[in-house]
């Protein structure tokens, strides 16, 4: 008997919104609220308030997010960034496109975040900020590197699209919202993200409000006023519709993070006698909200991912390369193989299973038996 397993099941989420979710939308078409309606600012000061930050701002996606970020803080061309090679691409790629120079540092082997005792060896004068990337929804270590950026007088541009709602816990005891910690947080509400929307969203985080009138003026063609135009900015606005379906969303944003968190749990406990594989690692100052749940093979990637898709099972690969071998951010072949091993064998060893907020029993077992027939064959 094979099921069929989704990566994620957005539909059955919606269903248990539906009424909510279904009147946020009525409400915006009615009453043609469509660019920059009120439910824009309503769920920036919830998110806000759920984030203990100051400043939320919307805008149309994790990418511009990140981009607004960098051209707020007049980042120039050949200024260094600083961001972990393993991670997703737009994070570099707005690094790229502003003619910034990308400096790749290397992962923890365990959290696989930017390892934060190889971040100082790779500052130069030139260096302006680091991005650390929250991966599969851990943070990274926020502490370390916030004392680094301070030392070095660096900005520190979080990009928290798969940490969202994580903690991080400081060594004195303070606990901070992931995105919240450095200069500014960018996230994305593309709809699989733990807060997801039905089509593209962002936001970007800050608490300091000239800052944050910075950010506003960017992403609204640089202007702070209608048509005078301070600076060449972007046009990158939340959608109103999405706001809508993401303030209802944000209500139910840490039951989503338990959902996942006992997946999980689940799923650790069910492959603890599997010598072959490693499962995630949890950080003792973070928080887990559980992007991906993300295994580490040993070997045979491939043959395992095809023997689960024969069971109904999908896999994903986050990511098949690090982004040093990317020909678009290595154009004139700085880089090769072999100058960030670790990165390189994550990328051919590490496989997301399925995890969601709406799994039953049922299909968890059928999962966790599976992995285990495979190991056990
Ligand atoms: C999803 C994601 C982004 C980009 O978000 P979009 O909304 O798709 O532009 C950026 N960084 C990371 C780490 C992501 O996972």
């Amino acid at each position: 008997m094979t099921k069929e397993i989704k990566m994620v099941d957005l539909a059955g989420q919606y269903q248990k919104i539906k009424t909510e979710v279904d009147a946020g939308i009525a409400e915006v078409i009615n009453t043609t609220a469509f660019i920059k309606g009120p439910q824009v600012k309503k769920f920036e000061d919830n998110l806000a308030a759920y984030l203990n930050c100051k400043h939320v701002i919307g805008c149309a996606n994790g990418t511009d997010a990140l981009q607004i970020a960098m051209m707020a803080l007049k980042l120039q061309p050949g200024d260094e960034v600083i961001t972990p090679v393993f991670t997703y691409a737009a994070t570099v790629e707005v690094i790229a496109l502003l003619k910034l120079t990308p400096v790749f540092v290397e992962v923890n082997a365990n959290t696989f975040n930017i390892d934060e005792q190889l971040i100082e060896a790779a500052i130069t004068p030139k260096t302006k900020a680091i991005v650390p990337v929250h991966l599969y929804g851990q943070c990274a270590n926020m502490e370390a590197i916030m004392k680094i950026a301070k030392k070095h007088n660096l900005y520190v541009i979080e990009d928290t699209a798969q940490a969202i709602g994580a903690d991080f816990t400081f060594s004195n005891g303070e606990t901070k919202k992931a995105g919240t910690i450095g200069t500014i947080g960018c996230t994305s509400f593309f709809p699989s993200k733990n807060l997801g929307c039905y089509g593209d969203g962002g936001a970007i985080f800050c608490n300091d409000d000239a800052l944050a009138e910075r950010l506003r003026m960017v992403g609204n063609h640089g202007q702070r006023k209608q048509y005078e135009f301070e600076e060449v900015g972007i046009n990158s606005r939340l959608d109103t519709l999405q706001a809508a379906v993401l303030d209802v969303k944000l209500q139910h944003l840490d039951e989503y993070a338990e959902a996942r968190r006992k997946v999980a749990d689940y799923y650790d406990s069910a492959f603890k006698e599997l010598n072959s594989i490693t499962t995630p690692f949890r950080a003792k100052n973070s928080t887990h909200v559980f992007h991906q749940y993300t295994l580490k093979l040993s070997e045979n990637r491939e043959t395992f991912r095809e023997f689960l898709k024969n069971k109904g099972i999908p896999t994903m690969v986050y990511y098949p390369s690090p982004m040093h071998l990317q020909k678009a951010y290595n154009p004139d072949g700085l880089w090769q193989k072999g100058d960030f091993t670790l990165s390189e064998s994550l990328s051919e060893q590490v496989v997301s299973l399925p995890i969601h907020t709406e799994f039953d029993a049922t299909s968890l077992q059928y999962i966790a038996d599976s992995v285990k027939e495979f190991f056990n064959r």
